[in-house]
């Protein structure tokens, strides 16, 4: 079968390996469609902090289950299914009060652990979630993006009623505006530089601008991960306001701190989903009203993974890139 591999920054490539087989407690997954995500440009890049090479990358898959090892419940077989991408031990404190998304040790198919950018992926079956009849399979491979923006605005208090700025309008930042006006946000704007993807935010019927004004919005998402777009948040917030942090961030940063004692900000960090989170995330992708369609920019054939990612690298005019296996 074919399989994505980054050997080592800046060189990918499809290479042939056996297919696997399930083993106990494991279902194979025949994958329909795999997103790339900006954390995966990182590791092509080489700048992902937490990986070592050869990297098989894979986490945001829609695809159907052709086969299953022993201690599999049997009517797993044939369903369409999206995988949820975080291993984590069960034992520290963290597991055991449920926020395993931060798990002491954490790890990610695609990252520390072999992900599914292949023909086949073998996987633990505890590790699927079991989509509704007719689920779009492109939607599907939107499951964990969405599922981080959900994370994101359950993590404090309602969106309901509040005034909404997120900054940064790539995959997360609009489907966290997306989500947030789902749960009736009263307003929600949507910031970033980048003259396609506001006009990508406009389409999705977002109300996109350049500049957030001061004191315009009680939560602020930043989803960018800069020093400038996290000052922007802190500086233009509300006093009292909440900002949360969704970012990446590959460098030290410095903020005023002054002001997040000063306005008595509340700065929360907000780390990948739990299983809650990626049912809300399937709940609200089944709702065909759901317009997220615009996401998605551009499809290419498994085969075509370097001319994929190359793509997704432009990232102006480039959402979210899929690869499409059969
Ligand atoms: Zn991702
Ligand atoms: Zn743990």
């Amino acid at each position: 079968m074919k399989r994505v591999v980054i050997m080592q920054p800046h060189q990918l490539a499809v290479i042939e390996t056996p297919r696997p087989e399930p083993g106990p407690g494991q279902a194979l997954l025949k994958p329909s469609y795999i997103g790339i995500c900006g954390s995966d440009l990182h590791v092509l890049e080489g700048k992902h902090p937490f990986v070592s090479y050869p990297v098989y990358p894979g986490h945001e898959v829609s695809g159907v289950v052709c086969k299953l090892g022993q201690r599999v419940k049997r009517d797993l077989l044939g369903k369409q299914v999206v995988l949820e991408p975080s291993l984590f031990c069960g034992k520290c404190r963290n597991c055991k009060s449920g926020r395993y998304n931060i798990c002491e040790n954490l790890r990610v198919f695609g990252f520390q652990s072999p992900g599914a950018m292949g023909e086949y992926f073998a996987v633990a079956a505890d590790r699927l979630h079991v989509l509704p009849e007719g689920f779009l399979a492109t939607r599907g491979a939107l499951t964990e993006p969405s599922a981080v923006a959900v994370h994101a605005l359950r993590l404090d208090e309602s969106v309901k009623g509040r005034e909404i700025a997120v900054i940064g309008a790539g995959t997360i930042g609009l489907l966290t505006a997306l989500i947030a006006k789902a749960y009736g946000a009263k307003r929600v704007q949507i910031i970033d530089l980048d003259k396609s993807r506001l006009k990508a935010a406009q389409s999705l019927g977002l109300e996109a601008t350049t500049t957030l004004r001061p004191q315009s919005a009680n939560i602020i998402f930043e989803c960018v991960g800069l020093a400038a777009t996290l000052r922007t948040a802190i500086e233009n917030s509300r006093k009292g306001g909440t900002i949360i942090v969704l970012g990446v961030f590959g460098q030290e940063t410095s903020i005023p701190a002054s002001l997040i004692q000063d306005w008595e900000l509340r700065i929360l960090g907000s780390l990948m989903y739990t299983t809650p989170d990626y049912q809300e995330a399937i709940r609200l992708l089944g709702d065909p009203d759901f317009n997220v369609e615009p996401v998605i920019t551009h499809k290419f054939p498994l085969a075509d993974a370097n001319e994929a990612f190359a793509t997704a690298l432009k990232r102006s005019e480039v959402l979210k890139v899929l690869l499409s296996i059969n």
